[in-house]
């Protein structure tokens, strides 16, 4: 279970503990107790409603009781963003350790966009036609970006030969290098951060490897997605 994201990253799901039902037994203080079915519209307690009616009153806790474990690889200005969240657990390659491969993050084409005139920290993607006409610069700048982190990547091999520890010759390299952690975290708090990092005003790396989490996360606790889903489209 492991999706392929950007141009060499992925998020693969390692792992989780806990369901739908167990939610359930943490609210109701019943360890042992049996799913109780039935739908939204049925007019005695189940389980879907008390998962609903949690979700709505931020009645948080019990979905602490999943816990789920994904290996990412993605840029390093991406795990800049993302360690913020400070409820997670990570575990990071260390690049003092061992040498980082040749491989760095180049946007595509059509992901550039310019800087956007209304929000400070965001994009702008471009219409098909405003990116027609600035294609050929676009096209050389693209081979100018590559270009450098080429460039960095050398100096980096260059000084490690020269005898330069690890922990110092990785100055040079680009925020773009790649980099691969492991991440473990609640379902409370991964839907805090999907609240923030899947909304269409995060930066679109780190919010495509928010929405694959959403994807993999949906066979564990397939119930409260389903709720999660519709109380957000509810409210947007
Ligand atoms: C669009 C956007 C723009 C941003 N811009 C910037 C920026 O310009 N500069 C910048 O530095 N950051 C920026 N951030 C990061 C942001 O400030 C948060 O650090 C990040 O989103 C993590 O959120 P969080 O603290 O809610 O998550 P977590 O750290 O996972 O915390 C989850 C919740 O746990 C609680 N919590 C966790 N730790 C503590 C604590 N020590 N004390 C009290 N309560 C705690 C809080 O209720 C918190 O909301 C930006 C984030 C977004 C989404």
């Amino acid at each position: 279970m492991k999706i392929e994201l950007l141009d060499k990253g992925f998020v693969e799901f390692c792992g989780s503990f806990g369901t739908d039902l167990d939610i359930c037994r943490a609210a109701r203080v019943r360890p042992q107790a049996e799913w109780r079915s039935g739908g939204l519209e049925d007019a005695g307690q189940n389980d879907t409603k008390l998962l609903r009616h949690m979700l709505l009153n931020h009645h948080t806790t019990p979905f602490e009781n999943v816990i789920l474990r994904f290996q990412v690889k993605a840029p390093i200005f991406v795990f800049r963003q993302w360690h913020r969240h400070r409820t997670w657990t990570y575990d990071e390659i260390s690049a003092r350790y061992e040498e980082l491969a040749d491989e760095f993050y180049i946007p595509k084409l059509e992901q550039i966009g310019v800087q956007s005139t209304t929000n400070r920290q965001g994009r702008q993607i471009l219409e098909d036609e405003e990116l027609r006409m600035i294609l050929p610069q676009r096209e050389s700048e693209i081979a100018e970006y590559t270009e450098r982190c080429e460039l960095a990547f050398k100096s980096y091999r260059r000084l490690l030969n020269s005898g330069w520890p690890r922990e110092l010759a990785r100055g040079v390299l680009p925020l773009s290098t790649y980099s691969r952690m492991m991440g473990t975290v609640d379902l409370h708090n991964l839907m805090s951060f999907w609240r923030l990092r899947s909304d269409s005003h995060a930066q679109y790396e780190i919010k495509v490897y928010s929405d694959s989490m959403q994807v993999l996360v949906e066979p564990v606790v397939p119930v409260t997605m389903a709720l999660m889903r519709s109380l957000n489209s509810m409210s947007s």
